[in-house]
């Protein structure tokens, strides 16, 4: 039977170090670090996740500055804004939640974010060193750093394993499979064009799901004692809930669990490290400003 990999716990935890360092950087320096958050339009599962962003914010001692637009905002206003915010000395961490409405395009939008704020680490130039031996990103992307930490505090070696990454979009499977790469795992990025997935995925020592498939990645696919990281958020129908759904993974929890060697559950598992980490890169971004 798997040990569970608590990533609600972990990331208490990374919240604790957080809001003591946060605390430290104001008495010492005078400065709150601040993130902003742009919400562009009113799609509801957007609103929840700013909400989480600001909220978790304010529990550690970061000052949020929240921006709602409206769905019909044009690209050049959400580009001012941006530039704006990237001016002021209290917003050390902008945020663009994204899909965005369809007038804007998104690369131009993340683009501007300037690199010295980009706490999600989605600007091109973050992504583009993970792969580049002795380089490090400004900010590395949440998601993906929420799994090597999960990974690190759970004093699971990475160097020298074999990793199997399932998906290789920019915001987490790519980004994913170069930070294990770097930290010296052998690692093999598939996606939906590999062919005979599970030849590939029972070689892992450690797998990485990030497909958006509900539970496909099932027993027969997993190494006995691999550790297996979940990055799947899928809703399912399931009529015992007063909510009529559920969130499962990309991993059958159930029966993976009893061959795995350690597992992170759904939800629970990488989900809580994303903001965690958002936190921790808002952090950085104003330690930096303290230390110029
Ligand atoms: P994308 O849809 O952008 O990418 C999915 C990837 O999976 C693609 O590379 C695709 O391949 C690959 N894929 C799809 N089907 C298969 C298949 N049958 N076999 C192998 N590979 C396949 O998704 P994201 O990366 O944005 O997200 C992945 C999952 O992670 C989603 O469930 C999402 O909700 C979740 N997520 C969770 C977060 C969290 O904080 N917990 C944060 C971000 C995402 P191809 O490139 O060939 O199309």
């Amino acid at each position: 039977m798997a040990t569970l990999i608590d990533g609600t716990a972990i990331a208490a935890a990374i919240r604790d170090e957080v809001r003591a360092e946060a605390a430290q950087l104001k008495s010492r320096y005078g400065i709150v670090p601040g993130l902003a958050t742009i919400l562009v339009g009113d799609d509801p599962a957007s609103a929840t996740y700013v909400r989480n962003k600001r909220k978790a914010c304010a529990e550690v001692g970061i000052q949020s500055f929240g921006y709602e637009l409206p769905a019909t905002t044009a690209q050049g206003e959400l580009l001012n804004l941006i530039g704006e915010l990237g001016q002021r000395a209290d917003v050390h961490g902008i945020l663009v939640q994204v899909p965005l409405p369809d007038q804007i395009d998104e690369k131009t939008a993340l683009d501007a974010v300037p690199l010295s704020k980009d706490v999600d680490g989605f600007n091109p130039a973050n992504l583009g060193v993970l792969g580049v031996k002795g380089q490090r990103p400004m900010f590395a992307p949440c998601t993906p750093q929420g799994c090597i930490e999960l990974l690190d505090r759970s004093a699971i070696q990475i160097a020298s394993k074999r990793a199997v990454v399932l998906g290789r979009s920019t915001i987490v499977g790519l980004p994913v499979a170069l930070m294990l790469l770097s930290r010296d795992a052998t690692v093999t990025l598939c996606h939906s064009k590999t062919v005979d997935l599970p030849s590939i995925t029972r070689q892992a020592d450690i797998l990485v799901a990030a497909i958006g498939k509900a539970r496909m990645v099932t027993a027969d696919m997993v190494k006995p004692g691999a550790v297996i990281i979940d990055v799947g958020t899928n809703r399912i129908a399931d009529p015992t809930r007063k909510s009529g759904s559920r969130l499962v993974g990309d991993v059958d929890f159930e029966a993976v669990k009893e061959i795995a060697g350690a597992i992170t559950p759904v939800p629970g598992g990488v989900g809580p490290m994303t903001i965690a980490m958002l936190l921790r890169n808002t952090l950085l971004a104003a330690r930096r400003q303290a230390e110029k």
